[in-house]
């Protein structure tokens, strides 16, 4: 990554005080990881089938905690694939767009 430029506040007319507090990588990460582990749950139904299945081995406990085991799985697999790509948009959002904000007036600043 190259050394960023900071855009001047209006407010001040200087750089000095601009730093960057937001980007809309870290966005898309957390959308990302918010819509993939909906996902993830959702597509996890079998695999809480499955658990459950074999949880059904140890009576009405098993089948529980096996389905509840799957379910979690897939959240977090989802979790994690979504909040990678997520973050791959995001990226390439952030490229055009980032937000800087001045310490002095507190002023939001889009670069
Ligand atoms: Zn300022």
């Amino acid at each position: 990554m190259s050394i960023l430029e900071k855009p001047e506040c209006p407010h001040c007319q200087t750089s000095k005080f601009v730093v960057l507090v937001g980007t809309a990588e870290s966005m898309g990460t957390a959308v990302g990881i918010g819509a993939g582990a909906a996902v993830g749950y959702g597509g996890a139904a079998s695999g809480a089938a499955a658990g459950a299945a074999l949880g059904s081995f140890v009576p009405v406990v098993g089948t529980i905690l096996g389905g509840l085991a799957g379910g979690i799985l897939g959240a977090l697999t989802g979790a994690v694939t979504g909040g990678t790509l997520g973050h791959k948009v995001g990226e390439r959002i952030d490229r055009s767009r980032k937000l800087f904000k001045c310490n002095r007036c507190s002023s939001k600043i889009y670069g």
